[in-house]
């Protein structure tokens, strides 16, 4: 096998153990959703971090991903989808915080499509290539300020947000199907993880629990 077919299954660096090992703390932590559990037990996390934090790819911890980002512990990431996936099968999702494209691998393994938004430029180019390398293909990217969405294609059946605004954006709300979920982190200092239901022209909001995002900023940039 060449050294590159080795780093994509890595091989050497994080054994199978170890990737098994994830997989039962998260069942620990309360994650039961089978086909949540199954993308993660089949994605290669390693291959969304730089090189030199590979060996750290499956311990049940936030990574940085550069650009001041960081790519959700799996915990995180599991319960999100998983709380998004509560109402039943999933067709149009969108995906506001693409970073490394880790997220966006789990969750589009578990709903039919997604569209993703990002600020920075170069993080969406490289989760762009990970996520074909891996053969990832329902996924379509959007270099834009999430806070507006992307009405283009809305309404969609579930929103899943990866940073953290004060207060739900309104123009993600309205972007949301009738009986459509969203999945939030917000707050500033003090954050939860939020639940927004929509019934008609009535939101219902469900706070989580407590979580640890970048704040979602205003603007798009190239660098
Ligand atoms: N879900 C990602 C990590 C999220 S870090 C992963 O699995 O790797 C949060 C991401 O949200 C960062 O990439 C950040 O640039 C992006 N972000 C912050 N504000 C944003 C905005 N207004 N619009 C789009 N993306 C935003």
């Amino acid at each position: 096998m060449a050294r590159d077919e080795h780093y994509k299954n890595g091989i050497g660096m994080t054994s199978q153990r170890t990737r098994e090992r994830l997989l039962e703390r998260l069942f620990e932590e309360g994650i039961r959703n089978l086909h949540v559990l199954e993308a993660i037990r089949r994605t290669p996390r390693h291959l969304f971090v730089d090189e030199a934090l590979a060996h750290r790819a499956y311990e049940d911890t936030a990574l940085p991903i550069g650009h001041n980002q960081t790519l959700s512990q799996p915990y995180i990431v599991a319960r999100m989808t998983e709380l998004l996936l509560g109402g039943g099968p999933l067709d149009k999702v969108m995906e506001v915080g693409t970073g490394s494209g880790y997220q966006t691998a789990i969750l589009a393994q578990v709903v039919e499509r997604i569209f993703s938004v990002e600020r920075i430029y170069p993080l969406q180019e490289r989760a762009k290539v990970v996520l074909k390398d891996i053969n990832i293909r329902n996924v379509v990217f959007r270099h834009a300020d999430g806070n507006w969405g992307w009405p283009q294609y809305g309404p969609y059946d579930a929103i899943l947000v990866t940073a953290a605004p004060a207060e739900v954006p309104r123009e993600l709300l309205s972007q949301l199907a009738d009986g459509g979920r969203m999945v939030i982190p917000v707050g500033e200092q003090d954050q939860h993880l939020m639940l927004v239901v929509r019934n008609g022209e009535e939101f219902i909001y469900q706070q989580v629990e407590p979580v640890r995002f970048v704040p979602l900023l205003a603007g798009a940039i190239r660098s």
